[in-house]
């Protein structure tokens, strides 16, 4: 079979779930056993989001391979089976970044530089790049149907249909049919709207995935179906769910997956979901919860925790219980006390972050998660946070702190890396990516994992300084995990307590629905015990 490509825009509005809907997609071909790939073009200029602040553009994930990207690729990678890598997210600031560059070097010479070919050609390279060796390549183009940023990418889409024929692409779009309580009905013009705009730039979408908070009727399929030059059964409803997880099913059971084999010329195989399926149910019907405390920056934790709410979520899976996250501002923490904000919850994890805000109150949230012998679990610049505490309350270090916070600090327990000193430029200079760490037994940590070789996924600058290792290590805190030369503390627990853990690489990236990562699962787990032997 030739290589199917299927192009996913979105249209209306944005935040309809573009994302979730293209690793849907994904996972119902995967399910099929089909081998798939996703692609993520976003218009923006920035050549990746490294820079971006998470409040406004949500988390940046992390790929194996070191690339910051788009959180669509934590998406991705939790509903299909497929590493992703640096070549599986592009931006309009990448693109440009090559083709100047080949301009620069004379590569075009002679030749005007224009959007089109050049820019277009670029884009659809890129695409290729990422189909060898699979079935399908699901490419979401980012950004809303008339954009003026989208519209490089949606010409080169539709370019692409000529150059690898007819039955090997297919065109998605994603719509909204909003209820209007004051009419008492679903207005289906946005949709119509939204493929006229395709339409002038010469895209006639295959299929629709129309949004909305209830099911399409017959009726209204069909008048869709007429007026967007579709065929009724491609008129998708893709309706609001309770958890993202039940989106492949929620489409299945609409067809969608039968619809797109048919329309490629696919073979018909039979899809398994049932593990889907199971995570479903258990999302869903488990009777046991527990609340946990996220302490962090930004108390709308939606997007930009996204991989750490997932993992936290997966860690309930594995445990058969709901999880509450309750998100706690770090700068309360530190104006209120730990108390305040802390007491009635069953575990305390201080994720990832940059800059002093609210670092006092995460440190005073560990010192509290410490003594009550309360579950925790730091990540990243948590872990540094509690190394910060133990130094200054444990070890008796005063004005202990990370050199990110106090350039002057008297102990700066956690510091800069040797290879980051003088580093200037921010776009992609972290320690990146993933990197293997050695597992000390015996140690809760390896209790988690149940092996002594890890690979883990980076992204930060500072690290434990190793001028401190005695000192912690004599007043009790065990380190647990370090790099294969052993100059890199890796992950740190306290033994004589129920369970203190941190790691500094970030374990959400690579937590699965069907695969939850270990020290999720076990931190989840201690936090049970811990919530029942309150009750
Ligand atoms: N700011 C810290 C560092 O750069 C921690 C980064 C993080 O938590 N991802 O080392």
């Amino acid at each position: 079979m030739a290589t199917k490509f299927i192009f996913v825009t979105g249209g209306v509005l944005s935040s309809l779930g573009k994302g979730l809907a293209s690793a849907s997609i994904g996972c119902l071909l995967e399910s099929r056993g089909f081998k798939v790939t996703i692609l993520k073009c976003d218009p923006y200029i920035n050549v990746d989001p490294g820079t971006m602040n998470p409040f406004q553009h949500g988390e940046v994930f992390v790929t194996d391979d070191g690339a910051e990207t788009d959180l669509d690729l934590g998406h991705y990678e939790r509903f299909i089976d497929h590493v992703l890598t640096r070549a599986n997210n592009v931006t309009t600031g990448q693109i440009y970044h090559s083709v100047i560059t080949k301009e620069r070097r004379g590569d075009y010479l002679g030749a005007t530089v224009q959007v089109i070919p050049h820019i277009t050609d670029e884009i659809k390279r890129a695409i290729h790049r990422v189909a060898a060796d699979v079935d399908v390549v699901i490419v979401e183009v980012g950004g809303t149907v008339g954009d003026i940023e989208s519209l490089p990418f949606l010409e080169a889409i539709r370019q692409f249909r000529g150059d690898v024929g007819r039955e090997n692409v297919l065109y998605i779009h994603l719509t909204l049919v909003p209820y209007l309580a004051s009419a008492g009905e679903l207005k289906s013009k946005p949709t119509q709207h939204s493929v006229k705009e395709l339409l002038q730039i010469g895209i006639q979408p295959d299929i629709l995935l129309c949004r909305t908070d209830r099911l399409l009727p017959k009726e209204l399929k069909a008048k869709i179906a007429l007026f967007c030059n579709v065929s009724e059964k491609a008129v998708i409803t893709a309706k609001d769910v309770g958890s993202i997880y039940e989106v492949p099913l929620v489409l299945r059971s609409e067809g969608l997956d039968a619809i797109i084999v048919q329309m490629l010329g696919m073979p018909q195989t039979e899809a398994d979901l049932s593990a889907w399926e199971a995570i479903v149910r258990k999302e869903k019907e488990s009777t046991a919860s527990v609340t946990i405390a996220v302490v962090g920056k930004y108390l709308e934790l939606k997007d930009s925790y996204k991989s750490l709410t997932e993992a936290i979520i997966h860690g309930g899976i594995a445990n058969d219980c709901q999880v509450h996250i309750k998100a706690v501002d770090g700068e309360a923490v530190a104006r209120d006390g730990p108390k305040e904000h802390l007491r009635d919850v069953a575990g305390i994890l201080v994720p990832g972050g940059f800059g002093s805000r609210g670092v006092e109150g995460k440190i005073a949230a560990i010192a509290f998660a410490r003594e009550e012998r309360i579950p925790f679990f730091g990540i990243c610049l948590g872990m540094q946070c509690a190394v910060v505490e133990f130094a200054r309350h444990v070890c008796g270090l005063q004005g202990a702190n990370s050199r990110e916070f106090d350039l002057n600090s008297p102990h700066p327990v956690v510091d800069l890396m040797s290879e980051q000193r003088g580093i200037t430029s921010l776009g992609g200079t972290m320690r990146l990516g993933a990197y293997p760490c050695r597992i000390v037994v015996p140690s809760v940590a390896y209790q988690a994992y149940g092996t002594t070789e890890i690979s883990e996924r980076h992204r930060h600058r500072y690290e434990v300084n190793n001028d401190y290792r005695d000192i912690l290590e004599r007043h009790g805190m065990r380190l647990c995990g370090f790099s294969p030369d052993d100059m890199l503390v890796e992950m740190i627990e306290i033994p004589d307590h129920p369970w203190f853990v941190g790691g500094q690489f970030h374990p959400e990236f690579k937590s699965r629905p069907k695969r939850p990562h270990p020290l999720f699962r076990e931190f989840i787990k201690a936090s049970l015990v811990r919530q029942e032997s309150r009750v």
